[in-house]
């Protein structure tokens, strides 16, 4: 079992691609989007982490955190704007445990992350799970290959051409196998969460990638889910068939 993290952000794309980078980590993710909710969420749950905004609505940040605090020691990173000095001061005041500045590499809160569990893990969070062992960079999906170090893509050996949008779609999908992602998250993991646009470009990559794998070996391989988004299921085509 993965470390169980709480995701405080009022801002719903932001939310939602730390939400995913998280789930792809292996931990378990629960978010709340307003200062009361996360109050409530913190005090009756068992959290290894909180990653918690300052600017709510609601309740801020640093009045979450000075409550919880009072109540149990979970270990608290701080989600802070640019310049924010003193929120920054008064936040690791107050007790929390760290603090990453807004806008952030995924990367760096990834790393933050592991060190805080390590510091200031509970027993849930020393059960913080290692990403799975797999070959680095390197997706397979039937006869489907996607490396990530080479930029190529195969399937039965074939090479197939992608663009770089497309190429990092298809990644996306095939690192989150049976993962119904929406318009949104695709849009977020391909453009960047500040991406500014029309989520129906998603579409039209899926469009291509289906033109040059689905219809060209003539198999089903992304799949749309009506008013939710896209899936790649883990349960590739029978291997032997043609
Ligand atoms: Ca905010």
């Amino acid at each position: 079992m993965g470390a169980h993290i709480l995701v405080v952000e009022d801002e719903e794309k932001l939310a939602r691609f730390v939400e995913l980078e998280l789930l792809h980590e292996g931990y378990i993710v629960s978010k709340a989007a307003n200062g009361r909710e996360a109050l409530e969420i913190a005090l009756n749950g068992d959290f290894a982490l909180i990653l918690l905004d300052i600017m709510l609505p609601g309740l801020n940040g640093l009045e979450v955190l000075r409550r919880l605090q009072q109540e149990k020691p979970t270990p608290v990173i701080l989600l802070t704007a640019r310049d924010a000095v003193m929120d920054k001061v008064a936040g690791l005041d107050a007790g929390a445990v760290d603090y990453i500045t807004k806008p952030f590499a995924i990367e760096e809160l990834l790393a933050r992350i592991r060190v805080a569990l390590k510091l200031h893990g509970s027993s849930s969070g020393m059960a913080a799970q290692q990403p799975a062992e797999k070959e680095a960079g390197v997706y397979r999906w039937g006869r489907l290959l996607l490396s990530e170090k080479r930029h190529q893509v195969t399937y039965d050996g074939t090479d197939i051409s992608l663009t770089n949008r497309e190429f990092q779609m298809l990644k996306v999908l095939l690192e989150n196998q049976d993962i119904v992602l929406s318009r949104d998250v695709l849009l977020n993991r391909v453009c960047g969460y500040d991406y500014v646009g029309e989520t129906n470009v998603v579409d039209v990559y899926i469009r291509f990638l289906r033109a040059k794998i689905d219809e060209a070996f003539q198999i089903k391989m992304i799949q749309t889910v009506r008013g939710v988004g896209y899936v790649i299921k883990s349960g590739a085509p029978d291997m032997t068939a043609g």
